[in-house]
């Protein structure tokens, strides 16, 4: 089979839809009634579009980002069920928010105002710090968030049809503090309830928690990661949806003692050949993982050389037939025995990071293929 030719002209990410079909899948049959598909951040790197779509016709019910400018691309991608938006400034564009019906996470008394005095019904989640001290209203906050939204439903400004928190430590399943983030949310459920709201749905756990604690579930969860194959909670095996290749740019024979890219931080022991790959760390590639990464060429795991620079990366091939234009494989889904090829989990133990932000990093001169 021959590629097109942009593929063996530049790096190209090619995401797998029908993993992140499998996944969500699986998150439809082991979690509760409705699934909000969380398509932030370009859909974790995977594109919002296909992610938002892939994910509504395989199960799920919902659809959440952070910004309102996230869930117009939602809207403008053609997608009708519910969204929901969490991380906005007070003077959010609320207008907008209900033009495309968008549903608004409230995390203070402040949003609460603004939202309230923006005029027309909006459908709000109350959102409850439940852990992080991050984003959310703090625990003392609640009582008068609490207040404040049930005289703003009576008067027609707003609806509570959620009630929302997160959890801090569910990558560390049966850790106490997230059991006292599920109390402090059903707190604040019955909290709610006694100021007069009643909201349907309480939804808490996003991907890590729904896997290792169906006490977590709830009426929704928000799942995120584990869409496209990442699992924080290391319980699970999900599918990888993401390949990152590259053609070898140049390949150049050298002796024993030669200094390699910027700081000649790595110097050959012995002959070798040294091939080029045209990505770095600006197609996110980190830096971090220099000296310690690898990556496939001509079905081998060769190491990368000398630090990553922001266009390149050098890869050390040995005594391989390396030619320009053959194709390396940064990472892949891995699985196959045979087939040796970097995970992303790889590169982010490489970086000392998490695989989240390998996947929410790759570039974009990176050219995005979909299958
Ligand atoms: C990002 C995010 C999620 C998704 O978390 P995953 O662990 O990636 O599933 C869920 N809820 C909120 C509030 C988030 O910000």
């Amino acid at each position: 089979m021959s590629a097109p030719t942009a593929t063996r002209t530049c790096a190209t990410l090619t995401v797998d839809l029908a993993a992140i079909a499998e996944n969500t899948r699986h998150f439809v049959r082991v979690g509760p009634p409705d699934v909000l598909a969380v398509v932030k951040a370009d859909g974790f790197g995977h594109g919002l579009a296909d992610v938002a779509r892939t994910a509504v016709a395989n199960g799920a019910t919902w659809l959440g980002v952070t910004s309102i400018t996230e869930g117009v691309a939602v809207r403008a991608a053609g997608l009708t069920e519910p969204v929901l938006s969490w991380l906005n400034p007070v003077d959010v564009d609320v207008a907008t928010a209900v033009r495309h019906r968008i549903d608004l996470a409230v995390p203070s008394t402040r949003h609460l105002a603004a939202i309230a005095g923006a005029g027309g019904r909006v459908r709000v989640h109350l959102q409850l710090d439940t852990g992080l001290a991050r984003d959310g209203a703090a625990p003392d906050e609640w009582p008068d968030l609490m207040a404040a939204a049930r005289q703003a439903e009576l008067a027609g400004q707003v609806e509570v049809v959620g009630i929302m928190g997160h959890l801090a430590m569910s990558a560390y399943p049966g850790h106490s503090a997230d059991e006292h983030g599920k109390q402090a949310l059903l707190r604040g459920v019955a909290m709610a309830e006694r100021a007069g709201l009643r909201p349907s749905l309480r939804h808490l756990a996003a991907t890590a928690a729904t896997l290792t604690d169906p006490g977590a579930h709830l009426d929704m969860v928000r799942i995120g990661a584990g869409l496209v194959g990442i699992d924080p909670s290391g319980s699970t095996r999900l599918r990888r949806a993401l390949r990152l290749t590259a053609p070898v740019a140049q390949v150049r024979r050298v002796g024993a003692g030669v200094g390699v890219g910027y700081g000649h931080t790595s110097v050959t022991g012995r002959p070798t050949t040294l091939a080029l790959l045209p990505l770095g760390y600006a197609d996110g590639l980190p830096r971090a993982a220099s000296g310690r990464a690898q990556v496939l060429v001509a079905g081998r795991r060769c190491p990368v050389v000398g630090v990553i620079s922001m266009d390149q990366t050098v890869v050390d091939v040995g005594d391989l037939p390396v030619e320009p234009g053959d194709e390396a494989v940064v990472f892949g889904p891995g699985g196959q025995p045979a087939v040796d090829e970097p995970t992303v989990e790889e590169w982010a133990v490489w970086a000392g990071t998490i695989p989240h932000e390998i996947v929410t990093g790759i570039g974009h001169r990176v050219r995005r293929s979909v299958r």
